[in-house]
């Protein structure tokens, strides 16, 4: 497929300011060398724990702050290191969709002026008949009466504000949508909805979609790809069914633990880890995971393993597949 984002390496890191002197006394290594990409048409879900670094990967490649190192390429561009002059025009083609409708919305602002402002600001209107009329289609888009164009935001729903912020995100025409936990503050019921029009919408539109969630029972229905995130660093990338079907990092195995089973009856094997997600100011060295790993072995301590491809574009970065198949737990469990 045509490769609209392309992240390589990026590094995140957060000065921790302190001391008499006021310098630096540390880092929070919020992303610490992070490589994925997303083409056309396609969902990539970044999923782990909340601290785990994600939504820090998405306002990186949103460029709502400088990165530490790394590229972000975006339809073949550079912009980690574009000036903020020259990325504006180019904002049009990365949009994003936030967790709270309630704040994102200006409460001064129709849904007209709400949705006619990106699109002024990029200049895709030929004049004021198109303008309306982009605007009505975009209510269509997101299943809303063209005449609610003429309401508040208090108006509406929490979902159907979220319908408006989906609207307002691609009344710029954008390549790439962000989601960062968009679906996370509704209901059961609104979840699902939104969760099937973003779907729909990104099939129809061809967009790439970055999807941020910490909830792997909503990914696990609506995504091409997963990357799983544990401080500040991808631990597995791979196809929907493959890491569903058989996850090959002990932590994604863990969080898959916890996700119901559709099939009445069955249940997966319940892991729960031990500790808690250790600080990213200073990540346990070799593995990051070894203090929480339920298989971790001495080398788990010293060396880090890299994320390489364990098996038809599955890629994972854990010791235990250098292990030969038969002893390597991962591969020798029993299906749900
Ligand atoms: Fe566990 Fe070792 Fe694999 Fe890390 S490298 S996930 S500690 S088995
Ligand atoms: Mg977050």
């Amino acid at each position: 497929g045509e490769r609209i984002l392309e992240v390589s390496d990026l590094k995140k890191h957060f000065p921790i300011r302190g001391g008499l002197m006021g310098g630096t006394v540390g880092h929070v290594y919020a992303v610490d060398g992070v490589s994925f990409h997303i083409d056309r048409g396609e969902t990539l879900s970044l999923v782990g724990e909340s601290g785990c670094g994600k939504s820090t990967v998405g306002k990186s490649v949103l460029r709502l702050f400088p990165l530490t190192s790394g590229q972000v390429a975006l339809n073949g561009r550079r912009i980690d290191d574009m000036s903020p002059g020259t990325l504006r025009p180019l904002r049009r083609e990365i949009q994003v969709i936030f967790q709270d409708p309630f704040s994102s919305l200006n409460p001064r602002m129709r849904v007209r002026e709400i949705l006619a402002e990106p699109i002024k600001n990029f200049g895709l209107a030929k004049d004021s008949a198109d303008l309306e009329e982009r605007i009505g289609q975009l209510m269509d888009k997101v299943r809303l009466p063209r005449d609610a164009v003429n309401r508040w935001p208090h108006e509406f729903s929490g979902g159907q504000r979220q319908r408006i912020c989906i609207a307002r995100a691609l009344a710029a025409e954008p390549d790439v949508i962000v989601c960062d936990e968009a679906v996370s503050a509704l209901d059961v019921s609104v979840k699902a909805q939104i969760v099937n029009l973003l779907q729909d919408l990104q099939a129809e539109l061809g967009l790439a979609m970055l999807f941020i969630s910490h909830d792997l029972a909503i990914v696990e229905h609506m995504t091409h790809r997963v990357a799983v995130m544990y401080l500040g660093k991808i631990v597995e990338v791979a196809d929907r069914k493959q890491l569903f079907g058989g996850p090959r990092h002990p932590y994604t195995e863990a969080l898959l633990s916890a996700v119901p089973v559709p099939m009445p009856g069955a249940m997966r094997e319940r892991i729960v880890l031990k500790g808690d997600v250790p600080s990213p100011i200073n990540p346990p060295k070799g593995c990051r995971f070894h203090t929480r790993c339920p298989y971790a072995f001495d080398r788990c301590r010293k060396d880090e393993p890299m994320l390489r491809d364990n098996g038809e574009g599955h890629f994972s970065a854990c010791h235990l597949h250098d292990l030969p198949a038969e002893q390597n737990p991962l591969l020798n469990k029993a299906a749900p």
